[in-house]
């Protein structure tokens, strides 16, 4: 069976510019974080299948 794990959104501090908004671009000069767009945060949600079988390991044909 197929079973459906979700975790509801919530805001956390964006890992990638550690909420300052702005991160060093390739040439050295301060950039808009793309992940948060320069807010600092996050929206962070997630959604997981996990598929669970019966172990039968005396089954076989
Ligand atoms: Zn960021």
């Amino acid at each position: 069976m197929i079973k459906k794990l979700k975790k509801s959104p919530k805001v956390a501090v964006c890992l990638r510019c550690g909420g300052h908004g702005r991160i060093l671009g390739k040439d050295g000069s301060q950039q808009v974080c793309p992940q948060c767009e320069g807010s600092g945060r996050c929206v962070v949600s997630c959604e997981m299948l996990l598929n669970i079988e019966p172990f039968k390991p005396y089954d076989k044909k």
